[in-house]
C-alpha cells in the first residue's frame, strides 16, 4: 500500500473498534492522525499508542461530533496543531436499536445526530483546509444496513442511507476542487458495537455471509487506506461494501 508520509488525517470515533484500526493503519503508512472520540480516555489511549510507536504522530480530541459548534472549534484546533488536513474519515457512529413500535424519539435523534449530522458538521469544519491540501479525501463509514435496511434499525438504516446520499452530494460539490468523497459500507465487523448482539442474531447474520466469517476492523482499514491514497484519485461518489459478499 502506498505511503501517506506528509499527510494529516482526522478520524472520528477513533477511540475504539473500526476507527482505532483506521487510525493505526494510517499512522503505519506515515500519516499524522487527529484521533477524535466522545471520551478523552479512549481517543487519548489510541493517541498514546500511536505516539509510542511513531513519536509525534497523533493528538487526541474529545469532541461530540453531533455538537456543531464544538466540531467547528475542532477544525480550528486541528489546523493549528498540524497545519493542514488531507484526509477526513467520518467513522463515529452509534446504534439505538428497537422496533418502530418501541423506538423513542430520543433514539431516533441520537442516531441521526451522530451518524449523519456528525458528518455534516465535520465536512463543514474541514472543507476549507481540505480544498487547499494535496490529495484531499473524505471517507464516510456507512453500513450495508444503509443499503438493504434492517428490522429494528429504522433510525440506523436511515442515518446510513442518508450518509450515502450525503457522500454523493459532497462528491459532486467538491469535485471541482479535486476533493474525493467516498463511502465504505462495512458488513458485520467484530467490535464492541456488534459484541452486544445475541448469539441467535449472530448465527442468522453468519448464514448470509458467503465468505463465512465476520469481518475484522483491519478489513475496513485496508479499504480506507486505498481510498485515502493518491492512487485512488479518480474514484469519487462510490460506496465500497466490505462485507464478505453479504450484499452482492
Ligand atoms: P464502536 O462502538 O466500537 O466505536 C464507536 C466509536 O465512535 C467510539 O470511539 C466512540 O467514542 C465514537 N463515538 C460514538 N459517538 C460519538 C460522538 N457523538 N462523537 C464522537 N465520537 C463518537 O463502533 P464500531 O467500531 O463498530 O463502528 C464504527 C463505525 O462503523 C460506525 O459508524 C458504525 O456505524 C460503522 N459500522 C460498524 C459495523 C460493525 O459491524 N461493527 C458495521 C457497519 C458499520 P468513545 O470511544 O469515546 O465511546
Amino acid at each position: 500500500m502506498p505511503s501517506l508520509e506528509g499527510k494529516v488525517a482526522v478520524v472520528t470515533g477513533g477511540g475504539r473498534g473500526i476507527g482505532q484500526a483506521i487510525a493505526i493503519a494510517l499512522a503505519e503508512k506515515g500519516a499524522k492522525v487527529a484521533v477524535v472520540s466522545r471520551s478523552a480516555s479512549s481517543c487519548g489511549a489510541v493517541a498514546d499508542e500511536l505516539n509510542a510507536r511513531f513519536p509525534g504522530s497523533a493528538k487526541a480530541y474529545a469532541v461530540d461530533v453531533a455538537d456543531h459548534e464544538a466540531v467547528q472549534e475542532l477544525g480550528k484546533q486541528v489546523v493549528a496543531d498540524f497545519g493542514q488536513v488531507n484526509i477526513l474519515i467520518n467513522n463515529a457512529g452509534v446504534t439505538r436499536d428497537g422496533l418502530l413500535m418501541r423506538m423513542k424519539e430520543e433514539d431516533w435523534d441520537t442516531v441521526l445526530d451522530t451518524n449523519l449530522k456528525g458528518a455534516f458538521n465535520t465536512v463543514k469544519s474541514f472543507m476549507r483546509t481540505l480544498m487547499k491540501a494535496s490529495d484531499p479525501r473524505i471517507i464516510n463509514i456507512a453500513s450495508v444496513i444503509g443499503l438493504i435496511g434492517n428490522a429494528g434499525q429504522a433510525n440506523y438504516s436511515a442515518s446510513k442511507a442518508g450518509l450515502i446520499g450525503f457522500t454523493k452530494a459532497v462528491a459532486r460539490e467538491l469535485a471541482g476542487r479535486a476533493v474525493t468523497c467516498n463511502a465504505v459500507a462495512p458488513g458485520f465487523i467484530t467490535t464492541d458495537m456488534t459484541g452486544e448482539l445475541p448469539e441467535k442474531v449472530r448465527e442468522e447474520v453468519m448464514a448470509k455471509i458467503p465468505l463465512s466469517s465476520f469481518g475484522d476492523p483491519k478489513d475496513i482499514a485496508h479499504a480506507v487506506l486505498f481510498l485515502a491514497s493518491a492512487e485512488a484519485r479518480y474514484i469519487t461518489g462510490q460506496v465500497l461494501a466490505v462485507d464478505g459478499g453479504m450484499t452482492m
